[in-house]
């Protein structure tokens, strides 16, 4: 009796629902065949101190942990907004620019009360994205992705999270709230890592 051969496994270092359907649909629209699982499937897995000072230093830590933990090829994203006029500020900081990590709403009204005085001309941002891929033996990747824009004076949306109701990307009217979630993801710096992920996967798991 011949066995049908089951899909590779692949495992995502999030509890988010959305990002696993997210990273799913790109993974399927590439033709690859891999299950993808979030990393909910693996309680065993310890919670990781994003130490590192760059997004895909972060992207890699959680990826490598998460392969160490689990023995199977893991995906990790790490991403944040830069603001020109910051020097690239809040980046890594962003999920927890006024204090405490999450509170989209506090880190939000913290920034635009920085950026008060700042005239249109000035307001350049962009939102980065690191997407890792580890595997158990150590091996690792990382690509990066961006999306452009520039900084409203007031929140607009309710669609997305983050800072996304004070985000214009450069050539729309509308801030990244104020997109569909197909529209955002064909654009955003986490769609565009998660897809340039799709050739390292084929080459380094299959
Ligand atoms: P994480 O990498 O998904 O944990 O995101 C880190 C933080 O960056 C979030 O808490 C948000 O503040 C910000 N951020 C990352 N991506 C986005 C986005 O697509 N829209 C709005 N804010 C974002």
């Amino acid at each position: 009796m011949t066995s049908t051969p089951s899909a590779p496994r692949l495992v995502l270092a999030t509890r988010n629902a959305g990002k696993v359907s997210e990273l799913r649909h790109i993974l399927s629209d590439a033709g690859l065949p891999h299950e993808l699982v979030g990393a909910d499937a693996y309680p065993q897995v310890p919670d990781v101190k994003e130490t590192g000072v760059t997004f895909a230093e972060n992207a890699l830590l959680k990826a490598h942990a998460l392969a160490q933990a689990t023995g199977l090829p893991a995906i990790a994203d790490d991403s944040g907004l830069c603001v020109d006029v910051l020097n690239g500020a809040p980046g890594i900081f962003s999920a927890r620019w006024a204090g405490a990590h999450g509170d989209d709403k506090a880190n939000l009204d913290l920034l635009l009360a920085q950026l008060s005085d700042i005239a249109d001309e000035h307001r350049g941002a962009h939102f980065a994205c690191a997407a890792a891929l580890a595997l158990p033996d150590g091996t690792e990747r990382v690509v990066e992705g961006r999306l452009l824009g520039v900084l409203r004076h007031s929140p607009e949306g309710t669609g997305g999270f983050g800072y996304d109701p004070i985000f214009q990307p450069l050539d729309e009217t509308r801030t990244t709230a104020q997109l569909t979630p197909e529209e955002k993801n064909a654009i955003s710096h986490r769609g565009q890592a998660f897809r340039a992920l799709i050739p390292v996967i084929r080459d380094l798991v299959g």
